[in-house]
C-alpha cells in the first residue's frame, strides 16, 4: 500500500547506525505536496477509480503479492506502514506490523502459532498480563504453558517437549532487569524447532538487537521508548517475511489496528530515540550507582552494575542498560511509600520509557490485588522501588532521590524537604 503516499520505494540500507536510522529509515525522501515529514492519510477506506483499477488490486492479493494501495482501514494504512518500515530496518528484520497496544502484539502473535493442544515456555520474571494471558487465556484453549527462571537454560531444555511450539521471553525482565542469554536460548530452540519471540520494550533496539542474535520475533510496547513522550498506546513485531505475513492475516480478523493519527506520533517520538535512549542509559546507570552506595538502600538491579546477577550477560550482549533501576530500601511498605512521597521530579504511576522520570512501588502498584504471601511467592516485597528515569538532568534527578532518602535516617528534624513551588508533580 505504500505506493499510495509513496513514490518510490525508500532505499536507506546504507544508513546503519541507529541514530541515522530513528531519523531517516522507512521513510521515502520524495512524499506527496512535497511534504518533508510523513502525512497523516485519515481515512478508513479507500476508493477505486473503476472496475479495471479494483480486478488488479484483488489480482495481486489472490497472487499473495504486496498490494500497491489501501483497501479498508483495518488491513493498514500508509502512516503505519511507515513506522513499520522503520522499526523493521532498526531491529535489522525484513519486516514489521504494528498494533493498537503492546499486549494486542503479544496477543496476537501468540495466537497465530500456537493451537489446542501446543505448549509454551515462558521465562518467569515477564509483565504480569503476558504471564496472566498464557497461564490464564491460553489454557482456555488447551495451549499449557510452563515457566522457567530467565537464567536456568538446564531447565529451559528440559521443559522443552514434542509439543512446545514456542519459546517467549522478555529482556531485561521487569522488575529485576534479568537479561537472558540470547544466543544461547535461540540455539536450544532451534535445535528443537522451537519459535522464539522476545519482548525487549525494556531494552530498545538501540541497546540490543535480538534478531542479530538468533531469535526469531521482537516485540516492543512502543508506549514505552519507542514513543518516548507517555501520549500513546502502541505495539509492534518484527520478524521474518514469513511469520510476519501469518501475524498480518491474524489481525486482519482480530483489527486490533493502529489509528493513522497515533501512528505520526510514535513516528515523530522515534526520530529522537537514539537521543533518548543515550540520557536514559546514563541517567539510569548515575542513579544506580548513586542508590547502591547509599546507606537506606538495601540492593539495587540495574544490569549495567557488577552487583547485578547478569552483568557478564548484559556487558556481553548489550550496547547500554537502559533508564530503569528497581531497589529496595531499608524500610518496610510504609516507610518505601514515605520515600516515593517525598520525591518530587517523578510521577508516581505505571509505565516507563517516556521523557518524564517515572517512579513506582510495585506491591501497591502492579501487584496490589495480591496479598503478601502470594507477592513474596513471585518476589516483590514491600520495599521495592522501581524507578524509570526520563531524560531529565541526572544530577536533579539524583539531588531529588537523595533528599528523598534523608527522610529514612533518623530525620533531626521532621521538617519535608519539599519546596513548594518547585513541585513537578503538581
Ligand atoms: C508495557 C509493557 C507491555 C504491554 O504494552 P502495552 O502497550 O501497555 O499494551 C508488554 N511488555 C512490557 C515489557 C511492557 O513494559
Amino acid at each position: 500500500m505504500r505506493g499510495d503516499i509513496v513514490s518510490a520505494t525508500p532505499d536507506n540500507s546504507h544508513l546503519r547506525r541507529p541514530d541515522t536510522q530513528t531519523v531517516h529509515a522507512g521513510e521515502p525522501k520524495h512524499k506527496p505536496y512535497g511534504s518533508l515529514t510523513t502525512p497523516i492519510v485519515q481515512t478508513s477506506t479507500y476508493a477505486f477509480q473503476d472496475t479495471a483499477d479494483l480486478v488488479a488490486h484483488m489480482r495481486r492479493k489472490e497472487q499473495g503479492l504486496e498490494p500497491l494501495r489501501g483497501e479498508y482501514g483495518r488491513y493498514g494504512n500508509p502512516t503505519q506502514e511507515v513506522v513499520e518500515g522503520k522499526l523493521a530496518e532498526l531491529e535489522g528484520g525484513a519486516r514489521a506490523l504494528a498494533f493498537s497496544s503492546g499486549m494486542a502484539a503479544i496477543a496476537c502473535t501468540l495466537l497465530t502459532f500456537l493451537s489446542t493442544g501446543d505448549h509454551l515456555i515462558l521465562t518467569a520474571d515477564c509483565y504480569r498480563k503476558t504471564r496472566q494471558f498464557s497461564l490464564q487465556f491460553l489454557s482456555r484453549l488447551g495451549i499449557s504453558c510452563t515457566l522457567v527462571q530467565p537464567d536456568d537454560l538446564d531447565a529451559l531444555r528440559a521443559a522443552i517437549t514434542p509439543h512446545t511450539r514456542m519459546i517467549f521471553t522478555e529482556t531485561p525482565t521487569n522488575p529485576y532487569l534479568r537479561c537472558v542469554d540470547i544466543p544461547r536460548v535461540a540455539e536450544i530452540a532451534h535445535a528443537a524447532g522451537v519459535i522464539t519471540l522476545i519482548d525487549a520494550t525494556f531494552a530498545t533496539p538501540c541497546n540490543l538487537r535480538p534478531l542479530s542474535l538468533g531469535i526469531d520475533l521482537v516485540t516492543h510496547s512502543c508506549t514505552k521508548y519507542l514513543g518516548g513522550h507517555n501520549d500513546l498506546l502502541a505495539g509492534v513485531v518484527i520478524g521474518s517475511a514469513d511469520h510476519l505475513a501469518r501475524i498480518k492475516e491474524s489481525n486482519g480478523m482480530v483489527g486490533a489496528i493502529p489509528d493513522p493519527q497515533t501512528m505520526y506520533l510514535l513516528l515523530r517520538g522515534l526520530k529522537t530515540l537514539a537521543l533518548r535512549v543515550q540520557r536514559q542509559n546514563e541517567n539510569g546507570h548515575r542513579i544506580a550507582e548513586f542508590l547502591e552506595q547509599h546507606p537506606a538502600v538495601r540492593q539495587v538491579w540495574y544490569p549495567g552494575l557488577p552487583s547485578h546477577p547478569d552483568y557478564a550477560v548484559a556487558q556481553r550482549l548489550m550496547q547500554g542498560f537502559g533508564g530503569v533501576v528497581s531497589f529496595e530500601l531499608n524500610a518496610d511498605l510504609q516507610g518505601t511509600s514515605q520515600f516515593i512521597d517525598a520525591l518530587e521530579i517523578p510521577y508516581m504511576g505505571p509505565s516507563l520509557g517516556g521523557v518524564e522520570s517515572i517512579v513506582e512501588q510495585p506491591a501497591l502498584m502492579s501487584h496490589f490485588t495480591l496479598n503478601e504471601e502470594e507477592r513474596a511467592s513471585i518476589g516483590i516485597r514491600g520495599q521495592l522501588v522501581r524507578y524509570a528515569a526520563g531524560i531529565e538532568d541526572p544530577d536533579d534527578l539524583i539531588a531529588d532521590l537523595a533528599r528523598a532518602l534523608e527522610r529514612e535516617k533518623p530525620a533531626p528534624s521532621r521538617a519535608s524537604s519539599r519546596r513548594s513551588g518547585q513541585s513537578c508533580r503538581s
